[in-house]
């Protein structure tokens, strides 16, 4: 079966997958407190949710990483993870991976590593117990540091991604770089992005990454590299401790040259671009059939879709969301 090209050249060979919008945490800049979920009756079950993702697999998608809402969360994802992992043995896959909170680590981590999980993201926003609470709203720093620990013992690689916020961690940069150098973590700073109404204002949150990389630069020798994950961040080694620091900045650089990526949403939505409303449907063809034909003929038309760009941007003009749906939905 053919590769998944995009109508400018961009071979999609990443998924990523929200598996549930729900989440045990109501982080400031990505949920308001109050948030209404999707009815789980309008979720993809675990098992539909495996004939999309191997379906992409089919179709040349190397990467897959699970996300959400915190993907740990959502009620037999270890089952669900245990039968993906079987793409990794014979090779298909080359990554399975997810981003979380941490929270539930201390609980899952040793299964993760069992099934054939490298690497993960973990977010922590941080360091400062009662900080970490404000942030997250519903979370504890204790819990996520914990589960770091079951990471480090099950022998997962970790990084850590960091929203920078204005007024809130921007003077913390120097403390979470020394204790990412010391647990021998890489770090990835990101810019908050124009998603979903979260009842604040989200100009007082926004904190470009040309200025935090210019103040962390008065403390730290920072190297420029062409180190790639794949993805839109742009790295950089810190000379004092040997760990990457990457910066995502959607907003102040745009990535979307080399975009390989496509997200589906837990209940079927596949979006092109994480900055783009537009979405293809692929719960209705998955249901209609027990065949993956119309599926497929489904993915194909979504790719001749996928857009060239997106167009975020926060400023006083543009102070409503880009797009209307939270991170949780796409899962970032
Ligand atoms: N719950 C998991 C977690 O927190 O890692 C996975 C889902 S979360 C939506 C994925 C990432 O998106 C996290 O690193 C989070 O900090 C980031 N994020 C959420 N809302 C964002 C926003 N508006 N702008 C930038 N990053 C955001
Ligand atoms: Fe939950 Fe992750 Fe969003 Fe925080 S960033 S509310 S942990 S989904």
């Amino acid at each position: 079966m053919s590769d998944l090209i995009d109508p400018f050249g961009r071979r999609v060979s990443y998924l990523r997958v929200s598996v549930t919008d729900r989440c045990n945490y109501r982080c400031v800049y990505c949920m308001a407190e109050n948030m209404t979920f999707l009815p789980k009756s309008d979720l993809l079950s675990l098992e539909e949710l495996d004939r999309v993702c191997s379906a992409f697999v089919k179709r040349g998608v190397d990467k897959i990483r699970l996300t959400g809402g915190e993907p740990l969360v959502r009620r037999g994802i270890m089952t669900f993870i245990e039968n993906l992992s079987r793409h990794l043995k014979t090779g298909a896959l080359k990554e399975l991976t997810l981003t979380t909170n941490g929270s539930q680590l201390e609980k899952y981590a040793a299964q993760l590593a069992e099934y054939g999980i490298k690497r993960i993201n973990v977010s922590l926003d941080s360091l400062d117990p009662a900080k970490f609470e404000d942030a997250t709203r519903w979370g504890h720093l204790e819990d996520v540091l914990g589960g770091l620990s079951a990471a480090k013992r099950a022998g997962l690689e970790v990084k850590i991604n960091t929203v920078a916020l204005k007024g809130f961690n921007d003077d913390e940069f120097d403390r979470v770089i020394q204790w990412c150098g010391d647990e021998d973590y890489d770090l990835t700073l990101i810019e908050t992005m124009p998603m979903g109404e979260i009842s604040e204002d989200r100009l007082n949150q926004y904190l470009p990454l040309s200025v935090a990389r210019d103040r962390i630069e008065k403390s730290w020798t920072l190297d420029d590299t062409d180190y790639q994950t794949g993805g839109p961040a742009a790295y950089a080694v810190v000379r004092e401790t040997g760990k990457r620091i990457g910066f995502i900045t959607p907003l102040t650089h745009n990535f979307c040259e080399s975009c390989n990526r496509v997200r589906l949403t837990c209940t079927g939505r596949l979006y092109m671009c994480l900055g783009q409303d537009d979405c293809a449907d692929l719960r209705g063809p998955l249901r209609q059939s027990e065949n993956n034909q119309l599926l497929n003929d489904a993915i194909d038309r979504a790719i001749g879709n996928k857009p060239k760009g997106h167009d975020f941007a926060i400023d006083r003009l543009n102070a409503a969301p880009a797009v209307s749906r939270h991170m949780s939905v796409t899962g970032g």
